[in-house]
């Protein structure tokens, strides 16, 4: 329920969509995400509150912003999540509430998001052979989250899109059988392509599967793709569908294909530092401006800072590229 002028970059792009982390913490060591050792975690009086973060939707949804997204870290491991969405589907404006999880918790929570109203979910998945996903994540947990879909599904969950990053020397045995999983399960596969966000700056470009590298792949074992029409204007994947029609598979081209020029995208860290781009080397601090009793109108003026402030891309293709300091667990992905 916009009551304000909107939320609109120097670009024209006009922000409607907020990804709210709310931990750093996470129960796996994905190599592309977090360290392996001595994670420095934000102390629990740094996070934002749960109505820290139920008054951010309200005031961002009093610019326009209609769709949330919790991640993390793994959200799950935080206590309290089907309260929290509770709390922020109340928010008048808000339409629709997502969340993006390694699924390792789902189980025992896919009930309870659920009924709390939930809207979508994605769940992180980048191996089906336990050696491969124990590679990757550097911890054990594959059943749990093949048994965290099967419940998200058996709950009551439609439309589950299944994440995969797909990296050079690693992923190629992954794949196919990937693809065949989520087109027998009904769900919906979108390969991200690995971005310079790993905490151990390990990252190459040489170990990035191109999108268009997967879609060869996928078409040479499994059978011909065609584009499918947009959904939304703004989403990130490019669909393509299966011509036997049977399930549509989706590739986010983060680093070939960059979607910058349509990113509606805002996002607060957990410990309230609002973000333009995963990219971005700057902050403005919402939790400094809550727990200091600024009113709404001077947090309205940190996010339109924020959002003016927006690049026109992220430049990971240009030659000053650095590779930010912040890695994707500290931002929300
Ligand atoms: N822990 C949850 C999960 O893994 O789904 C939510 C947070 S995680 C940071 C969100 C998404 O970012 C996951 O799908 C993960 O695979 C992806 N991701 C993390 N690091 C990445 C990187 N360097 N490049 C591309 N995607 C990445
Ligand atoms: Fe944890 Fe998600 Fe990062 Fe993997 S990608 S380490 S599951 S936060």
């Amino acid at each position: 329920m916009a009551l304000h002028e909107p939320l609109i970059d120097s670009f024209g792009r006009i922000h409607t969509n907020l990804r709210i982390s709310v931990t750093d913490r996470c129960n796996i060591r994905c190599f592309y995400c977090m360290p392996l050792e001595n994670v420095q975690f934000k102390p629990r009086n740094e996070l934002l509150t749960f109505e820290e973060i139920e008054r951010f939707t309200r005031i961002s949804a009093s610019l326009g912003i209609n769709k949330i997204r919790l991640t993390g870290g793994e959200p799950l491991v935080r206590s309290g999540m089907p309260a929290l969405i509770r709390q922020l589907i109340k928010v008048p404006g808000i339409e629709e509430i997502a969340m993006t999880t390694n699924g390792l918790l789902l189980e025992e929570h896919a009930s309870d998001l659920f009924d709390a109203g939930l809207t979508r979910l994605n769940i992180s998945l980048d191996a089906l052979s336990e050696e491969m996903f124990e590679k990757i994540a550097r911890r054990k947990g594959l059943d749990r989250v093949l048994a965290g879909i099967a419940a998200a599904k058996s709950v009551g969950f439609k439309h589950i899109k299944i994440n995969t990053v797909a990296m050079t020397g690693i992923s190629e045995t992954e794949i196919i059988p990937l693809a065949k999983f989520a087109r027998e399960q009904d769900l919906h596969l979108r390969f991200i392509e690995f971005m310079p966000l790993d905490a151990e700056h390990n990252w190459e470009n040489e170990q990035v599967i191109s999108g268009q590298k997967l879609r060869e792949i996928i078409e040479q074992s499994i059978g011909e793709l065609s584009p499918v029409k947009q959904a939304d204007p703004n989403q990130p994947s490019v669909d393509y569908q299966y011509a036997d029609g049977k399930g549509k598979i989706g590739f986010i081209d983060s680093v070939t294909q960059p979607f910058c020029v349509s990113c509606n995208r805002l996002r607060i860290t957990a410990e309230g530092q609002i973000r333009n781009c995963l990219f971005s080397e700057i902050e403005w601090d919402a939790r400094e401006a809550m727990r200091t009793g600024k009113s709404d109108q001077e947090i309205i003026q940190l996010m339109r800072d924020c959002v003016l402030a927006k690049k026109k891309g992220h430049g990971t293709d240009t030659p000053g590229f650095a590779h930010p300091d912040r890695a994707m667990y500290q931002i929300g992905g």
